[in-house]
This record gives C-alpha cells, sequence and structure tokens, in this order.
C-alpha cells in the first residue's frame, strides 16, 4: 500500500503496520535487510540477533506518533575487521540511543528557544509530542552549543556588558555586527575572560565596545590585531554626564568653577553638590505646589498652571516635606546643609571655624565641629592652591529659570537640552536653551562645543577632533576637560567610532531581548540557559 511508506520516519525504515489505541499511534516498522558494519564499510547479511528500538515521533492527527522498531543485529564477517556485531544505524532518523527522531528533537529545541522550558512542555503536550522541560532544556542547550562551535568566523564583534543581578553582578554579550546575531554570552565582565574569549576567534577585524577601559584593555591583550571601536552612542553619554556635573557644579547657573581640581574631583564633594542641588530645586517646587494648595486651588487647576501631571501633583501634596529618592539625603547634622550660607560668609571674609560654628548652629547645624571643618578645610586648600581669594563661585545659586513656568532648571534636563540640536528642539526646549545660553555662561560655551561633537560625529571625518579636545581643554570647565582628557587617552578608538560605521546599538538591543527573557523566566534561568536562548536558534531554514 502506498500510504504505508508515507509513515515511514525516514530512509532504511520499512513499515510492518499502523495501529491506533485510545491515546496514540503506534507504528511497527524494521531495520533494512542487509547491514552495513560502522567500522569497515562492508555489507553483512549474517544476522545475529534482534533488538528493539521505541521512537517518539511527528504527531498524527493530533495524536502522539511511537514508532516500534525492530533492528537487526549483524555480525561482521569482514576477518580483518576487529567488530564482531554491530546493530542498524538510522542516522536521518535518530541519533544512537536517542528516545525520539531527529526531526522531533528539532521542534522541540526550536520550541524551547523560543518559550523555554515549562511553558513549552505545556504547548509539546498539546501539540501530541509530549516532552518534559527537562529534555526540552537539554535539547536547547545541546542546540546552543552546536550552534556556538559553527560561527568561529566572527569579523566584527560588539562588546557590551549587562546586569545579571541588579547592579550587582555583570555579564558580557558579544554580538555579531554584521549577521545581527548574539554570538556569546560570559558569565562574567572580567578582562581575563573576554580576552579569552577574543583570542579564541581571531578571526576578528574590528570590536566595538562601550567607552569602559576594562574591555578595551581586554581587546589589547586578547584581540590586539583588531581596530578598537569606542561607541557613539556612550560617547555622547559621556558628554552629557560631563556637562550635567558641570551644571551641577555651577550652581546650575554662573561662570566658572574656581576651585582647584582636586578639590574638585573630590568624589563626595561632587555627589553632596549634586545631590544638593537637585533637592533645592525639588524644594522649589515642592514648596511652589502647598502654596498654591493653601490658596485652596484644586489639584487640576494646581496641575494646568504648573505643568505637573495632576498624578505628581496630588503625590507631592501628601507629603509634608519634599519626598526625597536618596536615602543618605542631606540634613542640618551635615555641614554641607548650610553650604549656601557658609559660602556668603566665607566671601565676607569671616573664614575662622570657631566663628562660623557658633553662626551655623544658631541656623539649626546639629554636626560636629569638626565634620565643619572638613569642609572649611577644603576651601582653605583650594584658596592656597589657586591663590584665588574668592570662595566658589559654584556657591551662588541663582539658578537658570525656565521662562515659561519660572521653575529652576535642573542639571539633568539643562544637560539633556544642552546635547539636543536645534532642530529636534520644541518650541518650548528652545526658550529653555535660550534661557540657559543667556543666565549661564558656561551653558553656552558647552552648547557651542556639544553641537560641534555632534557635527564632527556625524561628519565621518576625524580631522577636526584634535581641534576639538584642545579647545574643551581650554573651557576651563573641569567636567569638560576631563572628558577631553579621556576623549585623547582613546583617541584611536574614538576616531574609528567617527569614520567607521560600526556601533552598539544591536548590542543594547540584544540586551533588552536578554532582561525580558531573565524576567520571563521569574529569575531562575541559569547562565547557561540563558546563553542558549540568546544565540540564533539552530534549526531555522
Ligand atoms: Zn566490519
Amino acid at each position: 500500500m502506498r500510504t504505508k511508506s508515507k509513515w515511514s520516519p525516514g530512509p532504511g525504515v520499512k513499515i510492518l503496520g499502523v495501529a491506533l489505541t485510545d491515546d496514540e499511534w503506534v507504528v511497527s516498522a524494521a531495520g533494512s535487510a542487509i547491514g552495513i558494519c560502522p567500522d569497515c564499510g562492508r555489507r553483512s547479511q549474517s544476522r545475529h540477533g534482534w533488538s528493539n528500538r521505541s521512537l517518539q515521533d511527528l504527531p498524527v492527527q493530533g495524536k502522539p506518533v511511537t514508532v516500534k522498531l525492530l533492528l537487526s543485529r549483524w555480525r561482521c564477517s569482514y576477518h580483518k575487521c576487529e567488530r564482531q556485531t554491530f546493530t542498524d544505524r538510522l542516522p536521518t532518523v535518530a541519533a544512537p540511543y536517542a528516545r525520539r527522531t531527529t526531526r522531533v528533537l528539532e521542534i522541540v529545541g526550536l520550541l524551547g528557544h523560543s518559550t523555554g522550558g515549562r511553558p513549552g512542555e505545556r504547548l509539546m503536550e498539546r501539540l501530541g509530542m509530549p516532552v518534559s522541560d527537562d529534555t526540552i532544556l537539554r535539547q536547547l542547550k545541546r542546540d546552543a552549543a552546536i550552534a556556538h562551535r559553527s560561527n568561529t568566523e566572527v569579523r566584527v564583534v560588539g562588546i557590551d556588558d549587562w546586569s545579571w543581578r541588579r547592579a550587582t553582578s555583570y555579564g558580557t554579550i558579544m554580538v555579531d555586527l554584521e549577521r545581527r546575531s548574539v554570538v556569546d554570552i560570559l558569565n562574567d565582565r572580567s578582562v581575563e575572560s573576554a580576552a579569552k574569549w577574543l583570542r579564541n576567534h581571531p578571526s576578528i577585524e574590528v570590536v566595538s565596545r562601550d567607552r569602559c577601559g576594562l574591555y578595551a584593555q581586554a581587546v589589547r591583550e586578547g584581540a590586539p590585531q583588531a581596530r578598537q571601536v569606542a561607541d557613539r552612542f556612550h560617547l555622547v553619554q559621556n558628554l552629557r554626564s560631563a556637562i550635567e556635573e558641570q551644571m551641577s557644579l555651577s550652581g546650575r547657573a554662573t561662570g566658572r568653577a574656581i576651585l582647584s581640581e582636586d578639590a574638585i574631583v573630590d568624589a563626595a564633594t561632587h555627589r553632596r553638590r549634586a545631590r544638593l542641588a537637585h533637592r533645592q530645586s525639588r524644594q522649589e517646587i515642592f514648596e511652589k505646589l502647598h502654596a498654591l494648595r493653601e490658596e485652596g486651588l484644586s489639584y487640576s487647576e494646581i496641575a494646568r498652571r504648573t505643568g505637573y501631571e495632576r498624578r505628581s501633583v496630588a503625590k507631592w501634596l501628601k507629603f509634608k516635606a519634599p519626598p526625597d529618592r536618596r536615602r543618605a539625603a542631606l540634613n542640618p547634622t551635615s555641614p554641607w546643609y548650610f553650604e549656601t550660607f557658609l559660602a556668603e560668609c566665607w566671601k565676607e571674609g569671616n573664614r575662622c571655624g570657631r566663628h562660623l560654628f557658633h553662626d551655623v548652629k544658631q541656623r539649626g547645624y546639629t554636626g560636629s565641629f569638626a565634620n565643619l571643618e572638613r569642609l572649611l578645610g577644603a576651601w582653605r586648600r583650594a584658596g592656597r592652591e589657586q591663590a584665588v581669594d574668592v570662595p566658589p563661585t559654584t556657591l551662588k545659586p541663582e539658578p537658570v529659570r525656565d521662562p515659561d513656568t519660572g521653575h529652576a532648571i535642573s542639571p539633568v534636563v539643562a544637560a539633556a537640552l544642552c546635547i539636543k540640536p536645534r532642530g529636534l528642539l520644541t518650541d518650548r526646549q528652545a526658550r529653555k536653551v535660550d534661557a540657559l545660553k543667556q543666565g549661564s555662561g558656561a551653558f553656552a560655551e558647552m552648547r557651542r562645543l556639544a553641537m560641534r561633537f555632534n557635527g564632527i560625529l556625524r561628519g565621518k571625518r576625524s580631522a577636526p577632533l584634535d581641534a576639538w579636545i584642545d579647545d574643551a581643554i581650554d573651557s576651563d570647565l573641569i567636567p569638560i576637560m576631563r572628558f577631553a582628557r579621556v576623549l585623547r587617552r582613546d583617541i584611536d578608538a574614538v576616531n574609528n567610532a567617527i569614520e567607521l560605521t560600526w556601533s552598539n546599538g544591536q548590542a543594547e538591543g540584544q540586551i533588552n531581548r536578554l532582561k525580558t527573557l531573565k524576567r520571563a523566566m521569574y529569575g531562575r534561568a541559569g547562565p547557561e540557559l540563558l546563553r542558549a536562548r540568546m544565540l540564533p536558534p539552530l534549526h531555522t531554514k
């Protein structure tokens, strides 16, 4: 019967009969009438015995199919062959010892890749191919290992890090930028492991990486032949944070920082300044909202007048003090809480620690004299080194205000606007930018630099970069100078970023996919499984 041959799972299998039981199809079949020795390749018709093998195959009419195979065990009659007996092999039907046909395992691997273990198990059951989630995951990992072995010919790779447990441990992702697919996932973020990986892929010619020095070092060690490309997106982001730092440093307003670099570079000082600036602008918003509420206005009316969402207005009005998202917010035990007042005194020549301690206590300072002295000490040192008798102008907090709402413009917003080309600004944003340019010399200067930097990145020519770096260093704006110096240290990679088209944009996309997978697996996914699902599926045709 012709239909009988259609039941065969592949060549070399002869169908004997098909029977439908309650819940599955059972296909009885037999191997071929002649055996071929796997060692010497000679044919044998001398049967030694029989063996049975049971294989799960593709479903029929929604019901599972089991192929019961009767296979011969043959004797090899060639006298020089060391093998005495062998069983029928069915290379196109199933791997040795497999309990499922190859075509079922392909589906298992594909389904596992797109859905993961448990959901895959439910779906396979419904499709008439019941398999356990363990089997699915095992197949998925096996496929990933094969896929990985076959992709050693990477030429252009993008390297980036991703967070494995929120900001406590990191992994590394390698993306083939030409084929637009993930090549590998490493469990950690270290020079050693990334360098080792690069050494195992000697075909690599170009490596695109973020500005993190770690991967730069890894490329130097593991792929010295490759051209390094700094990622353009990260370059712009770093410029943006330098601008933000400068804006909070200078009270988001006027002038240049006159503190010596050492005093400014003190990281703790930075954090406190940024925090204080942030807190001040929040305080203003907070007070304004409460004042309006006291006038008897409704939430909606306040929202309309201030431009905030009604929801945020309601939230802010619930609190008695501005909601501060940082736990370590400044309070009157810290001398920094009184920074503005102290700076005023300092400027007027009132620099005696004991006197200032007295004055500041009157204003509610509850901290120690030693703490106050630490702050004053930094100012004294700054004064000595620079021989400048002016207190930090950073402490002249006359912030630039949004011409539409009258609110102080925060350093974060100012920095974001600073790097945005005019053509992309909304009318309101354009008014803010103009106000910032007028109110802050530093902002105006940084905007000129940022626009030039954008132009250079887009211009595909790295020659103008050198002059830009010089000008940025001449700006005397400390964070901008630092940014420029880092560019100079990494100049080759930055030049390549301008001249080559490669960027890590794809890697960012893949990291988003990875995060989604990680969450979908409820954080139970081990690194190996995550890796298996991130690599491209094996059996796509
Ligand atoms: Zn043989």
